[in-house]
């Protein structure tokens, strides 16, 4: 059992964040737990507390396993969160339950069986973000739709109501139609008015007095293209274009789309001034 395990583990790892189960689940004899993290950071001298949920399970706190010691140092050891079976069985299993309980719920209003589920897809999105925002454990690891500023993810969403991907996109592609969620990805978000297109200037180049300026897109609700602009000595601006990405400039812009965009801009300001050629 994980307990078992925690004493070691805060031993070699140190106690921040320290961890509480909140919810053991145990398949095959190998615990697998919601549990609460809470610790602090240190910020330019000031001590700031953190807290969240997450999914563990005995892997994580086990030495050899989740962890091992080199030359004296701890160190994490891969992944093996996609790894563990039990892992796995535990986020299905409170997935099935959440399905019987929205069955059980929701039964006496339609049908009686899980083909009325879908039709439910507002109210069951509703509850599940209520869940999400109180920390309760909804069938998936905790780890990656906060991160995105959402709430959970939509392959979940399929997990509960066993529906194949490509028909939940379509029912919560209505709910972003009528603003009740937006969406970053397959992270369902509380509902944002898009933010208007704003642009960031991500290099620029000069060649005798012509400048050369590459943008990118301020978020992913714009289209995600360079924007290309060339000025001349004067400051007026001559031409301005896209080119499309190939990659998200999430982190930053691929190496690739760098170098496809100087070729870019190299060639338009090697160009003759297209509206002065058009005055001629
Ligand atoms: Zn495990």
């Amino acid at each position: 059992m994980i307990t078992d395990f925690l004493p070691t583990y805060y031993e070699a790892m140190g106690s921040n964040p320290t961890y509480t189960i909140l919810r053991s689940i145990v398949v095959d004899g190998h615990e697998v737990a919601w549990m609460r993290f809470e610790g602090t950071v240190t910020i330019e001298g000031k001590d700031n507390p953190y807290a969240g949920n997450m999914l563990r399970c005995e892997c994580d706190f086990k030495k050899g396993v989740g962890w091992q010691l080199y030359k004296g140092k701890p160190y994490g050891i891969g992944r093996h969160e996609e790894t563990c079976l039990p892992r796995q069985a535990a986020m299905h299993l409170r997935q099935l339950e959440l399905r019987s309980e929205y069955l059980r719920r929701f039964k006496k209003t339609t049908y009686g069986d899980v083909s009325f589920l879908p039709q439910l897809t507002d109210k069951i999105v509703r509850d599940l973000i209520k869940k999400a925002k109180a920390g309760e454990f909804i069938g998936e690891d905790g780890n990656g739709a906060e991160f995105w500023g959402g709430y959970f993810y939509l392959q979940t969403l399929a997990g509960i109501l066993d529906q194949p991907m490509r028909d939940i996109w379509e029912e919560v592609d209505k709910l972003v139609t009528q603003k009740k969620i937006s969406l970053e990805g397959a992270v369902v978000q509380k509902y944002r008015k898009p933010p208007a297109p704003t642009w960031e200037e991500w290099f620029r180049i000069e060649d005798d007095g012509v400048i050369g300026i590459a943008s990118l897109p301020t978020h992913s609700k714009m289209q995600q293209v360079w924007k290309l602009e060339i000025y001349a000595p004067d400051g007026t601006r001559q031409q301005e274009g896209t080119l499309p990405l190939s990659y998200s400039p999430d982190f930053g812009p691929d190496i690739d789309d760098v170098e496809e965009v100087t070729q870019e801009l190299k060639k338009l300001m090697s160009c003759p001034n297209p509206k002065e050629s058009t005055k001629e």
